[in-house]
């Protein structure tokens, strides 16, 4: 009998994570009936949705041979769900303007129009636009480290001791921003998951990386012992993801727990070591600390298309300015310091 109970509450439970996942707009009646109907026939009103309109079963046998690939097909039925979940999405919407009611959430995402193929053309441009600062700030930083400052004698190596770190910690976060503009672009299962998974190692590597400079960890062996263990966390967690469930509160907690731990890092630092350059790092780090409110604050979108996190993406672009002209400021704080102690 006790077993049996137990198993109704968690059965119960089960449900109600079922329902908390899904987002007020799918669960209208309407917009459900109107996405299986239009997945059936390829029509919605006057539209006709072309990858919606041949079923995968009855392919004609005089049909180009790309038309009887599996692939090709799974694309076109991926389009289709996605052509009519964005027009009955539009077409609810419309409906409930008139009703005077105000938007919801689909799939858990605010109905955004669409630009061409951008789902969400503005948290899209500005993910590009990051990727471009991100970009713009490392090719300086190679510029300046490799040319500008002197290099050792002997290993012709550069005296910043965290050059390494840095050229990794670009190169991921230009790959994160890559897959978060792919994304935006459209959002498919695939492009959400290397979206997640790419934002989660960019997160990790900028904490080892926090602990490494702050802590002035500079010999291999300590190295690798403040790295393995967040290393190994955040190689479990993206695994997690990618291959148990993709489980959006739990995500958002261990990026919330990685930032804010690397934000605070900075910014204690900052003020106990009397960095040259600090008043930069701090305005980076409140900056950002500011911006994320707005993921906190999440608003719908004005006139379709700029909402709270497109205006998080866009508050990114000038602090990624700020924290690569302060990570410069670093090399040569250090390579100064290096050079006189050599002499
Ligand atoms: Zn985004």
């Amino acid at each position: 009998m006790e077993a049996r109970r137990w198993l109704a509450l968690l059965l119960a439970l089960g449900c109600l994570f079922e329902a908390l996942d899904a987002s007020p707009g799918d669960f209208d009646p309407l917009y459900r009936t109107c996405v299986e109907q239009c997945e059936k026939t390829g029509i919605i009103g006057d539209i006709s949705i072309q990858d919606c309109q041949f079923p995968s079963n009855e392919i004609p046998v005089n049909s180009p041979w790309y038309m009887q690939e599996p692939l090709y097909l799974q694309w076109k039925q991926l389009n289709c769900k996605s052509d009519c979940r964005y027009n009955c999405m539009m077409q609810r919407e419309k409906e409930r303007e008139k009703l005077g009611l105000s938007p919801v959430k689909y799939h858990g995402k605010w109905p955004f129009k669409r630009v061409f193929v951008f789902q969400e053309p503005l948290s899209a441009v500005l993910s590009a636009l990051n990727l471009l600062m991100h970009f713009t700030g490392w090719l300086s930083f190679f510029l300046l480290v490799n040319y500008k400052l002197p290099l050792r004698p002997q290993s012709k190596r550069t005296y910043y001791e965290y050059t390494g770190l840095w050229h990794i910690y670009a190169v991921l976060s230009m790959n994160a921003w890559f897959w978060s503009a792919i994304f935006h672009t459209r959002d498919f299962d695939l492009t959400e998951k290397l979206d997640y998974s790419s934002a989660v190692a960019s997160l990790g590597f900028s904490l080892i990386l926090c602990l490494l400079r702050t802590f002035n960890v500079k010999d291999e062996a300590s190295r690798v012992m403040f790295a393995a263990p967040i290393l190994a966390f955040v190689t479990t967690h993206i695994l997690y993801l990618n291959f148990y469930q993709l489980d959006y509160g739990w995500n958002m907690k261990v990026c919330l727990v990685m930032g804010v731990t690397t934000l605070l890092v900075w910014a204690i630092w900052a003020g106990i070591t009397r960095h040259p350059s600090r008043v930069k790092l701090w305005v980076t780090v409140f900056g950002i600390a500011l911006s994320m409110l707005l993921e906190i604050y999440d608003f719908p979108p004005y006139m379709g298309y700029a909402d709270a996190h497109a205006l998080w993406h866009a508050a990114t672009i000038p602090l990624t300015y700020l924290w690569w002209s302060f990570i410069k400021d670093d090399a040569v704080f250090r390579t100064s310091a290096l050079v006189k102690k050599a002499k």
